[in-house]
C-alpha cells in the first residue's frame, strides 16, 4: 500500500494533468494514476485548437466556459513556460470555419443567429465574412469557398508541449506521476478513498476520475452513470511548405515549422483506431476545394484517434453524491478547456460546493431528457 495523497488523479491525459497540476499549484498533495502506452489516447492524437467559436449551441454556460478558457489561456502558458520552460506555442489571433457553397454559408449564418440569442454567446464575436473578406486574410482560397465565420477569440497550441508542459509543472509542484496504473478498482477508506491499481493501492482524500472513455465504467464504482462514447477523427499532416494559410482554420492549420494539418472529422467507429482510407480521401477532397494550391502536396503522417463525447457534446462534470470526494469529469476540448480545469475547476474540487458551480455540466440533464 502506498501512502496517502490529498487528491489521488485517475488518468494522465490532457484532461487529467491539467486538473493535476492545478490541484498542485493550490499546495494539494496528488498522485497522477495512469494506464501506459496502451491507453486510447485522444490527447495524443488531437488537433491542438483552442476553439471558442460555435462552442455552446444549446447549453450557453458551456460557451461561457469556454471563452473563460480563451481568456485565462495566456497566464496558463505563461505560467508553465516560466516554471519548467516549456513553450506550448500559443496563438490566439483569431479563426476562420470556411464555407463552401452557398448552402455552408446559410448553415453558419443561422448557427450565430441561433446562439446570440443566449445569454453571454454574443461575447465570442462571432461574424460572418463574405468571399472578398476571406480572400483578402487567405488570398490563396480557391473559387468554390463562399465566405467564412470568424472570431477573433479563437486559437491554437502545439498540443503535444501542452500535455508535456503540464506532466512538467505538475511534478515540479510535488505530484507524482505513476504510468503502468491502470485503475481496477475504488473503494472508500474511511473518509476517504482506497484505489487499487496495477501498480498498487493507492489511498487519498479524494479522487478525481478523469480517464477519458474509461470514465464510464470507472465513475460506476463511486455511483456515478457517465455516458461517453468514442468518436474518431483523423489528422493529416503534409511535407513543410511556404506559408499557405496563414490563418487559423477549424479544420487546418499550417504550423510554425510549415506543416500544414487537416483534420476535424467525425465517424462513429467503435473503439477502432485503425485508419480509414475513404475517410482521409474526403478530407483531403475537401482542403484542396478550399486551397486547390494543396493537390500536389504531400501527406507524410495521418493517424486516427478517439474522441470523449457525450450524448449532446457538452462535458459532464460531477461529484458523487453516494460518495462525496469522488469526482468525474469528462469533455471533448481537453485543449480548449485545460486552462479553465487547470485554475478554475481544480480549485474547486479542493474548495466544496462543485456540483453547484457546475450544476449546467451534470449528467443528470441526460436523465431529464430520457424521462421527458
Ligand atoms: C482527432 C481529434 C482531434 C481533436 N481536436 C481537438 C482540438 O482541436 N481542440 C480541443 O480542445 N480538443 C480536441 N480534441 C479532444 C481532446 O483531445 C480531448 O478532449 C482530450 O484529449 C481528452 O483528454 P482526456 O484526458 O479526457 O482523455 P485521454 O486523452 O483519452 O486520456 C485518458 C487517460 O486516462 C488513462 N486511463 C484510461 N483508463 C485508465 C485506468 N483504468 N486507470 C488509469 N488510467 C487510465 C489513459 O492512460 C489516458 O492517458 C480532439 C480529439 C481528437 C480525437
Amino acid at each position: 500500500m502506498r501512502g496517502g495523497s490529498d487528491v489521488i488523479v485517475i488518468g494522465g491525459g490532457l484532461v487529467g494533468s491539467s486538473i493535476a497540476y492545478g490541484l498542485a499549484r493550490e499546495g494539494a498533495s496528488v498522485t497522477i494514476l495512469d494506464e501506459g502506452d496502451v491507453a486510447l489516447r485522444a490527447s495524443r492524437g488531437n488537433f491542438g485548437l483552442v476553439w471558442v467559436q460555435g462552442k455552446g449551441d444549446g447549453m450557453h454556460e458551456y460557451a461561457s466556459w469556454t471563452r473563460r478558457s480563451k481568456e485565462l489561456y495566456q497566464g496558463f502558458a505563461d505560467g508553465i513556460q516560466e516554471r519548467d520552460g516549456t513553450d506550448i506555442e500559443l496563438k490566439q489571433d483569431g479563426g476562420l470555419e470556411l464555407c463552401l457553397g452557398e448552402e455552408e454559408f446559410r448553415t453558419n449564418e443561422d448557427e450565430i443567429r441561433r446562439m446570440h440569442n443566449q445569454p453571454g454567446v454574443g461575447e465570442n464575436d462571432r461574424v460572418m465574412l463574405d468571399a472578398d473578406e476571406v480572400r483578402r486574410m487567405l488570398p490563396l482560397v480557391g473559387p468554390e469557398v463562399t465566405g467564412a465565420s470568424y472570431s477573433p477569440h479563437d486559437g491554437h497550441v502545439n498540443p503535444l508541449y501542452l500535455l508535456r508542459g503540464l506532466h512538467g509543472n505538475a511534478q515540479a509542484l510535488g505530484a507524482r506521476y505513476v504510468s503502468g496504473g491502470r485503475v481496477r478498482h475504488i473503494e472508500k477508506d474511511g473518509g476517504g478513498f482506497r484505489v487499487i491499481s496495477e501498480a498498487g493501492v493507492f489511498l487519498g482524500q479524494k479522487v478525481v476520475i478523469a480517464a477519458g472513455l474509461a470514465n464510464k465504467w470507472l465513475a460506476e464504482m463511486v455511483g456515478l452513470d457517465i455516458p461517453v462514447e468514442p468518436n474518431r477523427g483523423h489528422i493529416l499532416i503534409t511535407e513543410r511548405m511556404q506559408p499557405v494559410i496563414p490563418t487559423l482554420l477549424v479544420n487546418a492549420r499550417q504550423t510554425a515549422d510549415g506543416t500544414i494539418n487537416f483534420g476535424n472529422s467525425k465517424e462513429s467507429a467503435g473503439y477502432s483506431t485503425r485508419i480509414n482510407p475513404a475517410k482521409l480521401g474526403e478530407i483531403a477532397r475537401s482542403i484542396i476545394r478550399c486551397f486547390p494550391i494543396l493537390k500536389d502536396a504531400r501527406i507524410v503522417r495521418t493517424w486516427s484517434a478517439l474522441r470523449v463525447m457525450s450524448p449532446d457534446g457538452f462535458p459532464i462534470y460531477r461529484e458523487s453524491e453516494s460518495m462525496p470526494g469522488a469526482f468525474s469529469i469528462s469533455c471533448h476540448s481537453g485543449v480548449t478547456l485545460a486552462a479553465a480545469h487547470a485554475l478554475e475547476l481544480a480549485p474547486v474540487i479542493l474548495g466544496g460546493r462543485f456540483n453547484e458551480r457546475f450544476a449546467a455540466f451534470s449528467p443528470e440533464r441526460f436523465r431529464a431528457a430520457s424521462a421527458a
